[in-house]
């Protein structure tokens, strides 16, 4: 943590609680160069929860994303960082939408960001989509005959 003042980034902590309900810690930081002192809090990152096909919900995983549109663009031009920059631009159009998003919200969203990337990424991801929407929809109907039994 850089400090506000000189901007040195050796600060230590001088003191730690719980804040707000425990929801929270509060920390009182010194810097090593100036010797001000200021505070930060360190809270829980907001979880993004999805939902998927069949109904189960997990914990967004960024990892997750990344391999998958990595997978997209093997052999393509585009670098490590381009690929986790719009992972990340992925997964903060996602945070808009709400707490909670679709399997389908998700392959929407990296399909209109890979579109403007690289058209052989998009057309390889599309074609994964559209498998998987095709293997749920199997899934479904196999569903419908076993409650029909
Ligand atoms: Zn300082």
């Amino acid at each position: 943590m850089l400090c506000p003042v000189c901007g040195a980034p050796n600060t230590r902590v001088i003191d730690s609680r719980p804040a707000e309900a425990g929801q929270a810690i509060r920390r009182r930081r010194e810097c090593e160069d100036c010797a001000h002192r200021f505070t930060t809090y360190e809270r829980l990152e907001p979880q993004l929860i999805v939902r998927k096909r069949n109904g189960r919900l997990e914990a967004f995983s960024a990892a997750k994303l990344v391999v998958g549109i990595s997978a997209a663009l093997a052999d393509r031009p585009v670098s490590g960082s381009a690929i986790e920059r719009l992972a990340e631009e992925v997964e903060a159009s996602l945070r808009g939408h709400g707490s909670q998003v679709s399997s389908e919200d998700i392959g929407r969203v990296v399909l209109e960001r890979l579109r403007a990337l690289d058209e052989v990424g998009y057309l390889r991801f599309a074609s994964v989509y559209k498998e998987f929407q095709d293997a749920a929809d199997f899934e479904k109907e196999v569903a419908a005959l076993e409650s029909a039994e």
